[in-house]
């Protein structure tokens, strides 16, 4: 398998990154319909909202990353920041667990899902 992680804040980051892409993208189809105003207002608005929700994704990664570990990568030996019980580092993408039970597993996204946590420790947050 040669699946290839990235860290979670990184891949949300680059989503709210495109997010303003496909906004501006939109609201420039908009100029195109020029003659048609409606249709010009409709791919604006929808323009102004991809750009606005990618205010909201940035709002959640800074949120997101008051909830992150710091921690120093054990492979390229940068300070990275983990989300969740397993995570990538930022830098080089090694896979990271905090769970000792995990260590030496193959690394799968599923461990950070609620469904898996279920049984465990209840966590309120
Ligand atoms: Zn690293």
């Amino acid at each position: 398998m040669a699946l290839k992680y990235s860290s979670k804040i990184n891949k949300i980051r680059s989503f709210a990154f495109w997010l303003i892409f496909v906004g501006i993208g939109v609201m420039y189809i908009g100029l195109i319909f020029k003659e048609t105003t409606w249709l010009m207002a409709l791919f604006m608005i929808l323009g102004v909202g991809f750009v606005g929700l990618s205010t909201v994704v940035y709002f959640w990664i800074g949120m997101l990353s008051t909830k992150t570990i710091q921690i120093v990568c054990p492979s390229c030996e940068k300070p990275t920041k983990m989300l969740g019980r397993v995570d990538a580092c930022m830098h080089c993408n090694q896979p990271l667990t905090l769970d000792k039970s995990l260590e030496g597993k193959e690394f799968d996204e599923k461990y950070n899902s609620k469904r898996y946590k279920k049984g465990k420790a209840p966590q309120e947050s």
